[in-house]
């Protein structure tokens, strides 16, 4: 089955006026698609054929690897945002509390690592092999998908994700991203992998 652009959990329109739906349509509809196009024809007729899309990340390399990683961390990135952003839930709150003081010293760190991150790429929020949350960032197309290692959110750092509503000032898309994520669904990514553990 080739994979196809997943079906957004909101209307195009919904992230408004913080994220525009002309930002939706291109980098949704026309970047994620054209990432999706091309792991579809690298795979055909490949062993990478039948696997699931994590599994082509984490088993491929090279142009499969760029293209593939890409698509799995935009499906996640647009997955992480909510037109009905509420509080952080009590299960993540209690370790953000304990690996980064508070939630407003965890949004500081947060934002320094994207406003200080060179070039293309993306932030994680990642539960790491000691159970600990730490904030990482990667380069280009790398994805934080690794043994032990949980992304619980990620946040797109390439200049299209910003450059139609903001047009330089990553600063302004970190607060407009801020507002639009999603802590039921990281908080419930942090639940999984403590359910994998057990
Ligand atoms: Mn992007």
């Amino acid at each position: 089955m080739p994979f196809s652009l997943p079906t957004l959990p909101y209307a195009s329109d919904a992230l408004a006026p913080l994220m525009s739906k002309e930002t939706i349509d291109y980098h949704y509809g026309r970047h994620l698609q054209t990432y999706i196009d091309k792991v579809n024809a690298l795979v055909a007729g490949t062993e990478f054929e039948e696997l699931p899309l994590d599994e082509v990340v984490r088993r491929s390399e090279g142009g499969l690897y760029n293209n593939a990683a890409q698509a799995w961390n935009h499906i996640f990135f647009f997955d992480s945002l909510t037109p009905q952003s509420k509080p952080v839930g009590t299960g993540l709150h209690a370790l953000i509390l304990r690996d980064f003081g508070s939630v407003e010293a965890f949004r500081e760190q947060l934002c320094q690592r994207v406003l200080t991150h060179f070039a293309s790429g993306w932030v994680w929020l990642i539960m790491d092999c000691d159970g600990k949350l730490a904030i990482v960032s990667t380069q280009d197309a790398q994805s934080m998908l690794a043994d032990g290692v949980t992304p619980l959110l990620t946040i797109d750092l390439w200049e299209h994700a910003y450059y139609i509503d903001h047009r330089n000032r990553r600063a302004d898309y970190f607060e407009a991203v801020w507002q639009l994520i999603d802590w039921e669904k990281v908080e419930n990514r942090l639940n999984l992998n403590l359910f994998d553990g057990l």
